[in-house]
């Protein structure tokens, strides 16, 4: 009988309707900018800055966000499992080797612990020199902002039980070789969690652009199209169908729309960038997207390059450097508000179907079906016409009637694409799945 009305009411949802509407959580500015000016404080935090010094350098940065993190769960009873993880990496920006140290706080999920979502930032900085590790390198916006936004999710969440297991992740290494990212995922791997979302935030706490523009109600989020975890023969047979704008991480940049839309008090338009980073910069979210998992980048609508990767000194009247006063923290916590309301969403619904198949060539009509998901109580099929980018129709399937697949009357195959996400009762959707693909390995 509950699960009847349940289903009632979810019948009614529309497919933009709203899990988290009205519900924006309270990121808090002041608590924002005391973590920033704190990771500050610490002089550099280089990742060839000293580990063991306990004032200066990236151990002691590490250390408070491990502290920060450890106070946190004592506030919701322990919920939370402070980890670090570490490895030797070297490079031409480390040609000495370095011990790469991520700091973590497991959050493990109460309906479905094997499905995890992860939000994560970067706590080392830089200067100009990118070997230069004795200089204040402050990285105030980068990314001192990814790391209290982390640290800031962790404390809104963990206020809440959640379905999926979420991992706040500070890593470190990035300016050096994205190395953090590398450790993160390959661990990701070896624990065998299955990802179904890694939120990377980088440079997400300013509003000024280098010649002084103001972009304060958009946050970029850059996505794959072809997917780099896919072998040739799989990336021919995305090629073959058009399913390129469609692979798991761009389906997470749309999820970052809708949530988004869903809650305008937010006030982020979400600029999905239709490539994987900024033009030839990468960050923490590439090394997952290389293992096949849905990544996704958030940064600043507009950037300030005299503010970022600069020595701080004053030339010719031009201030440099990447300085908390070049920040803006009422926009930091509109952002984290997105990650706060995209994660629990995500982590509210069952996974995304495996796999979704079509059929209809030759045909005024279109037979889609799809591999259950354990727990999802309604599946939404979307489609559109083939040359839009984003859906425009869907069906509401209650998973009861969801075996016999869905059957299109008058959508001719040739001339839309299709996708199936998946629903838990109070509405919160999985990303979508394109249809047409086999399974991913
Ligand atoms: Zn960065």
């Amino acid at each position: 009988m509950i699960k009847q009305s349940l289903l009632a009411a979810l019948l009614l949802i529309a497919p933009t309707a709203a899990h988290g509407q009205d519900q924006t959580p309270a990121a808090d500015p002041a608590r924002l900018k005391a973590d920033v000016e704190k990771l500050v404080s610490f002089g550099t935090r280089h990742t060839l800055s000293s580990a063991t010094d306990p004032k200066r350098g990236i151990g002691a940065a590490r250390n408070w966000g491990a502290a920060e993190f450890a106070r946190i769960s004592k506030a919701c009873g322990g919920c939370l499992t402070v980890e670090r993880i570490a490895d030797r990496f070297d490079g031409p920006r480390a040609p000495d080797g370095v011990i790469v140290e991520n700091v973590l706080a497991i959050q493990k999920g109460s309906g479905d612990p094997a499905h995890v979502i992860i939000i994560a930032g970067h706590i080392d900085s830089r200067v100009s020199d990118p070997m230069n590790f004795t200089a204040d390198a402050p990285g105030a916006n980068d990314d001192a902002s990814g790391t209290a936004l982390v640290i800031e999710a962790a404390r809104l969440l963990s206020k809440h039980k959640h379905r999926a297991t979420i991992v706040y992740a500070l890593l470190s290494g990035e300016e050096q070789g994205l190395w953090g990212g590398r450790l993160l995922a390959r661990h990701a791997k070896e624990k065998n969690w299955p990802v179904a979302a890694m939120l990377n935030n980088d440079i997400v706490g300013g509003i000024k652009g280098t010649d002084g523009t103001i972009v304060d109600n958009r946050v970029r989020v850059f996505s794959e199209g072809i997917r780099a975890s896919e072998d040739l023969a799989a990336q021919l047979a995305r090629r073959g169908i058009g399913g390129e704008d469609d692979g798991p991480s761009r389906a997470l940049a749309k999820a970052a729309i809708r949530a988004g839309k869903q809650s305008p008090t937010i006030g982020l338009d979400v600029l999905a960038v239709r490539r994987p980073d900024r033009f030839r910069r990468g960050g923490d979210h590439l090394p997952s997207l290389e293992l096949g998992y849905p990544a996704i980048r958030f940064s600043v609508g507009i950037e300030d390059y005299d503010h970022q990767h600069q020595d701080l000194r004053t030339e010719n009247g031009r201030k440099y450097g990447d300085t908390v006063d070049e920040m803006d923290f009422a926009y930091l916590a509109r952002v984290t508000a997105l990650n706060v309301v995209l994660a629990s969403e995500l982590a509210a619904a069952p996974p995304a179907p495996a796999s979704v198949s079509i059929d209809g060539a030759v045909s005024s009509d279109t037979k889609v079906s799809w591999t259950p998901v354990k727990d999802a109580v309604a599946y939404r099929l979307y489609w559109r016409r083939a040359d839009r980018n984003d859906w425009t129709d869907s069906q509401l399937v209650p998973a009861d009637a969801a075996a016999a697949g869905r059957t299109l009357p008058g959508v001719i195959i040739d001339d839309h694409f299709f996708g199936v996400s998946a629903l838990s009762a109070d509405g919160s959707e999985s990303i979508v799945t394109f249809g047409g693909l086999p399974p991913a390995q």
